[in-house]
């Protein structure tokens, strides 16, 4: 290595650590200091946008009075929601190359394609990626990991990992033990299990449903317990349910995040309870209602996300696409405002005959605490909407009916529900997880499971 990347190396150490104790310094600032931050900062971005980025200069224009806006929610609503469409559209007019940077330090990143129409959206590397690890780190500390003990990974992972460094950010906090993970595509459920009791991590890196399919698992098996102290998970929604049962079978806690390709964190697991709090050191996030008003504590509405640190592509009230609803404060004295949960995406919504539009969520759904189901997934079909399901013992009368009430309640669609036993358990990995899928053909009993998991996965 060369001098010059290792001179390079300690400073990025430097800048990561000093952003680190910044944030960690905002967890620890009372409302009105949070309140106050995201309000210097929302000046900041708008600013900046009106100025240097043609689709905010007009969309803007008629915005004057933000150097003296005193009020976080008032200055807020005088600023128009961008909505998905139009980021994907205007997407020339939304960004701004500094002229003294770096071109290749602008990368774009696209959402995955199961969100619909992808949006790309640019950010400025350098910056975004220390922000990111300062995240990494404070979310590191408030949840009190210790960086001797054991970090496994089970995720869809290109190359599996045996006893590899961890590196940065967590090598900057001396994190010296090395790191395993295992394919969650190329392995089965007994075959992780088995690399678990090997492994024996302190925390592990995971999905929900190989979460849940562990448990199950292990429950099964002739395995001694087995402890691990934290599930770190991504992607999939946490049911309570689910906490409820990783906390059971392995005396674990799931510590969750909510994230997106176009922001990266958005909130972060609370240590002591089982909400989330949204990363105010980097963004802010409203819940709106269809009137873009905002919505009350415990009333669910659409995510508004505003990025404060993305000069290259400022996002500015995003309408992200997701259902979610605020919390009270918290009482451990972080004061970063409060998601409970977030409970759905808008695509997750059905237009009922007499023209309601609802959105179709299993948040808290009694049927993910039936323990014989090791795995399944809703598709609404034209003609019916089909319950696919894996099982080691099939479900009884009682557990197929109070099934059948749950989803005929959820959909409120006059369509027949279709009870589909999948023979294997590895075709939920093989998508990204959703609430549900919709598809636009009608089912047909008479596919098998290739057939069957072809016509969803389109
Ligand atoms: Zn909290």
């Amino acid at each position: 290595m060369s001098q010059d990347n290792s001179v390079g190396a300690e400073n990025r150490r430097r800048i990561v650590l000093q952003l680190r104790d910044q944030f960690l310094d905002l967890a620890r600032a009372s409302r009105e200091e949070v309140d106050r931050y995201s309000l210097n900062e929302l000046k900041g971005i708008v600013k900046f946008s009106k100025q240097r980025i043609p689709w905010y200069t007009n969309s803007l224009e008629s915005v004057t009075d933000v150097e003296t806006a005193n009020s976080l929610q008032d200055l807020l609503h005088s600023l128009p929601i961008l909505t998905r469409r139009q980021a994907q559209d205007n997407f020339d007019g939304l960004y701004f190359k500094g002229p003294n940077h770096e071109p290749s330090d602008y990368v774009i990143q696209s959402t995955s394609g199961s969100t619909g129409k992808p949006v790309s959206v640019m950010k400025f590397a350098p910056l975004y990626s220390a922000e990111y690890d300062a995240l990494t780190l404070t979310e590191w500390q408030l949840n009190k990991r210790d960086t001797s003990k054991v970090v496994t990974t089970f995720r869809i992972v290109e190359t599996e990992a045996e006893d590899v460094p961890l590196g940065p950010p967590l090598s900057y906090i001396g994190a010296t033990r090395v790191h395993t993970s295992r394919s969650i595509l190329k392995r089965t459920i007994p075959e992780l299990l088995r690399e678990l009791h090997r492994l024996r991590p302190d925390y592990l890196f995971v999905n929900g449903v190989v979460s849940r399919q562990l448990a199950l698992a292990q429950l099964e098996s002739d395995f001694e317990p087995i402890k691990i102290e934290q599930f770190l998970t991504v992607s999939d929604r946490i049911d309570p349910q689910l906490r409820a049962m990783i906390s059971d079978v392995f005396n674990a806690r799931i510590i969750d995040r909510y994230s997106s390709e176009e922001f990266g964190y958005i909130a972060l697991q609370c240590p002591v309870h089982d909400h989330l709090h949204v990363c105010s050191s980097s963004l802010i996030v409203e819940v709106v209602d269809d009137e873009g008003k905002a919505c009350e504590v415990g009333v669910p509405g659409r995510v508004l996300v505003t990025s404060l640190h993305n000069f290259a592509m400022p996002l500015i009230r995003y309408d992200i696409g997701d259902i979610a609803e605020l919390g009270e404060p918290c009482d451990t004295g972080w004061n970063w405002p409060v998601l409970n949960h977030v409970s759905g995406r808008i695509r997750d919504s059905v237009t009922t005959p007499d023209g309601e539009f609802r959105l179709v969520t299993f948040f808290d759904s009694k049927m993910l605490g039936t323990r014989k189901l090791r795995d399944y997934q809703i598709v609404l079909f034209e003609n019916s909407i089909v319950f696919m399901y894996y099982v080691n013992e099939e479900l009884d009368e009682t557990e197929r009916h109070d099934i059948e009430s749950e989803l005929q309640e959820a959909f409120k669609l006059p369509l027949p529900i279709v009870f589909r036993r999948m023979d294997s358990e590895n075709w939920q990995n093989l998508w990204k997880r959703r609430e549900w899928y919709r598809a636009t053909t009608n089912y047909d009993p008479s596919w098998n499971e290739t057939e069957l998991i072809s016509k969803v996965s389109e």
